[in-house]
């Protein structure tokens, strides 16, 4: 399989929004991202300090607001209140997460939702189903940019999704249906599981177990997009999908690690940017 260049295509996107972001600067406009990070769990400390990064490389003002895994929830949805009124905060993002005595949902109706640029709160996942202009969630976004780069056709196919959570199979499967694809979408009561992903032209691996995937499974000319991040007895990261065992296959694959990964780093500054332009009141069009 031809491995989809997810690096390049990130850091296309990126410049994309550092440029835009440049433009926004000299009109005096800083759009800015405040990141809450409750605790100190190792992976979600990795991928705050990736998304400040990234912030720093398109021109994005970031703040991460560190907080103890102490912290009550009324506390944190006083913090969240106070950023939403808070007109040089573009963006607000809640690293999930959360400790046990803070109830997710309560955080995510929250976040104002002109800027939820994660697209969790319910008020974004309404609009993204009835297909009016919303912030999309970053990891289904990416996904549907990495299909489009391999220049093969969306609408009409087949698409197999595995995995039915709220931030990625879901709405993986609506931005799917928008693309015009038919979709199917399976999950650990699916029957027959390898018949259904052997028929995906798109197959959407987002189960978390470490190389599931395997070429029996997959037909040959598919897209197959590998959304799985799994720590591997061999101590590396592993997708989903067993890439190896599909090299013969005709068809493309988005790799793990530096696919999937990257652009919804990439798609995280793309929401930011459209926040700051739509609280300044400018279109946004990437
Ligand atoms: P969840 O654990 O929330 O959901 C997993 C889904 O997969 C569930 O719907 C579950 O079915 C289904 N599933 C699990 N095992 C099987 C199986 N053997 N056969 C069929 N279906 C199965 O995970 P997430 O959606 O949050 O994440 C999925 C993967 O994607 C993880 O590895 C995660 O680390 C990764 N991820 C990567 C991101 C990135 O930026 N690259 C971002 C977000 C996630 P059921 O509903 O029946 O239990």
């Amino acid at each position: 399989m031809k491995r989809i260049d997810a690096k390049r295509l990130a850091a296309e996107t990126k410049q994309q929004v550092a440029t835009e972001v440049a433009q926004l600067r000299n009109k005096g406009i800083i759009p800015k991202l405040t990141v809450f990070l409750v605790g100190e769990d190792p992976a979600s400390m990795v991928y705050v300090g990736g998304k400040a990064k990234d912030c720093a490389q398109c021109g994005i003002a970031s703040e991460v607001v560190p907080l103890p895994d102490t912290t009550t929830e009324e506390e944190l949805l006083a913090m969240i209140r106070r950023c939403n009124d808070d007109p040089s905060v573009s963006g607000i993002l809640v690293q999930l997460p959360l400790p046990a005595q803070i109830r997710e949902q309560a955080v995510l109706e929250t976040i104002a939702p002109e800027k939820d640029v994660d697209g969790f709160s319910p008020i974004n996942i309404g609009r993204m189903m009835v297909g009016e202009d919303c912030f999309l969630p970053c990891t289904p976004a990416g996904c549907i940019e990495l299909l489009k780069a391999t220049g093969q056709p969306i609408s009409g196919k087949h698409a197999v999704i595995v995995g039915r959570s709220n931030i990625v199979g879901k709405p993986m499967a609506l931005l799917l249906l928008r693309e015009n694809a038919t979709i199917t979408i399976c999950h650990t009561k699916t029957e027959d599981l390898a018949a259904k992903c052997k028929d995906a032209e798109i197959l959407v691996a987002a189960i978390g177990q470490d190389r599931f995937f395997t070429k029996e499974m997959v037909r040959p000319g598919a897209v197959v997009i590998d959304v799985g991040i799994n720590r591997g007895e061999d101590g590396k990261l592993h997708g989903d999908v067993d890439e190896a065992s599909l090299e013969e296959l005709e068809g493309y694959i988005s790799p793990v690690p530096g696919g999937v990964g990257l652009m919804t780093r990439a798609m995280l500054m793309v929401n930011t940017l459209r926040a700051a332009k739509l609280q300044n009141g400018l279109p946004h069009h990437m």
